[in-house]
């Protein structure tokens, strides 16, 4: 099967890859997204794309199915999306972190070339890369400083993309992303944890979702965070996988720092989300030992203007806008249970 837009999206499941699948769609194209096999399903971000994309299975972990699909399908673009994507995960699992999310696309690269596809590569590199970098504004030309294994495993991919770009002249860009949001991120991450916990706060529920501890995500009113003082440039996600399809229109591969150059820390996210609903963050918030990273990234700002000049994206979108959506979405799905 061949196609001139046919696009394979690689954690389609996630987050940006459901958005990433909805945007193709919109543009005509057709989609195969890959999801890994488990036993149970979890296909919440992509329910609504049943029957208008083809979703075929397989795992970073194995090149074989990597090339089973790329031979089927030959696509045009690929967008690999799909990660051991929780940094807090990544000590206690940094071998998996590696195998995933570090080999990963090394696989889907060798792949191209070895079926000697003229197909376009995008990969999700992370602002995590420059990791400890103590500059307040980073760009694609800032020195790389990752300091956690999710870090290092994005950067080792990252320099990766840039050696086939180089070695075999392949269209491979690296969207260094900064973090973005949205009602479809996972419950691992601490923007949907305080936006979930307002939610089952302001509606009473009984059976709140389970923390990564097994744990109910609010106890007695309360919900556990690790460092409140953690800085972050936040976006909102719809938005920024439109710079992935961006950056494989371009005539020329290149990396791009997508973000807002906002800060902000998890207090002023607390004080946002809860206050949208009048709550008082303070009495619902407590800084927990358990949930602090063993390092924390600097409070680096990422500066998107070669993405504006090249690409025409900005980031629209405030942060006060996204956790006030990501509330409201929240406190309906609990409202419609
Ligand atoms: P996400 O919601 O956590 O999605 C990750 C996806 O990867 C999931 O669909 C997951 O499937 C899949 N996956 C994990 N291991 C796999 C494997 N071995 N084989 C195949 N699929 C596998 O992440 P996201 O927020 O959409 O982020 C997308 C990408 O951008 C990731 O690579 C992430 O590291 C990177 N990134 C994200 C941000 C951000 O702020 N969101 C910032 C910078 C970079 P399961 O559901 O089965 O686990």
């Amino acid at each position: 099967m061949a196609s001139s837009k046919l696009a394979v999206v690689t954690g389609v499941t996630g987050q940006d890859g459901s958005y990433l699948a909805d945007l193709l769609l919109e543009k005509g194209y057709e989609v195969v997204g890959l999801a890994r096999r488990s036993t149970h399903y979890h296909h919440e971000n992509i329910q609504h794309l049943a029957g208008r994309m083809i979703l075929e299975y397989g795992d970073l972990i194995d090149p074989h199915s990597i090339e089973k699909i790329l031979s089927t399908y030959r696509p045009s673009e690929i967008y690999n999306l799909a990660a051991q994507s929780i940094p807090a995960d990544s000590w206690s699992q940094p071998i998996v972190t590696a195998e995933i999310t570090a080999l990963g696309p090394v696989r889907f690269m060798e792949a191209i070339r070895r079926l000697n596809l003229d197909t376009r590569f995008y990969q999700a590199t992370s602002r995590e890369i420059y990791g400890g970098v103590e500059q307040e504004e980073v760009d694609e030309d800032t020195p790389f400083k990752a300091n956690n294994p999710y870090g290092v495993a994005k950067l080792y991919a990252h320099l990766m993309v840039d050696t086939y770009r180089q070695s075999y002249d392949m269209f491979a860009c690296g969207g260094i992303l900064f973090n973005h949001e949205s009602p479809r991120r996972s419950l691992h991450f601490v923007t949907r944890k305080v936006t979930m916990a307002v939610a089952c706060i302001k509606t009473g529920i009984k059976n709140p979702p389970l923390n990564e501890a097994g744990r109910p995500l609010v106890e007695n009113g309360m919900l556990k965070l690790g460092n409140l003082d953690a800085v972050r440039d936040w976006g909102y996600a719809k938005e920024y996988v439109e710079a992935m399809y961006l950056m494989l229109q371009q005539d020329h591969p290149k990396d791009y720092v997508i973000a807002t150059n906002t800060a902000f820390t998890i207090r002023d996210l607390c004080e946002t989300a809860f206050g949208h609903v009048g709550l008082d963050w303070r009495e619902h918030v407590r800084s927990d030992e358990q949930f602090m990273r063993p390092t924390e990234i600097a409070a680096s700002r990422g500066n998107y203007a070669r993405a504006k000049a090249d690409l025409g994206w900005e980031p629209r979108m405030t942060f006060e806008q996204l956790l006030q959506y990501m509330v409201d979405e929240d406190i309906r799905r609990f409202e419609e249970r």
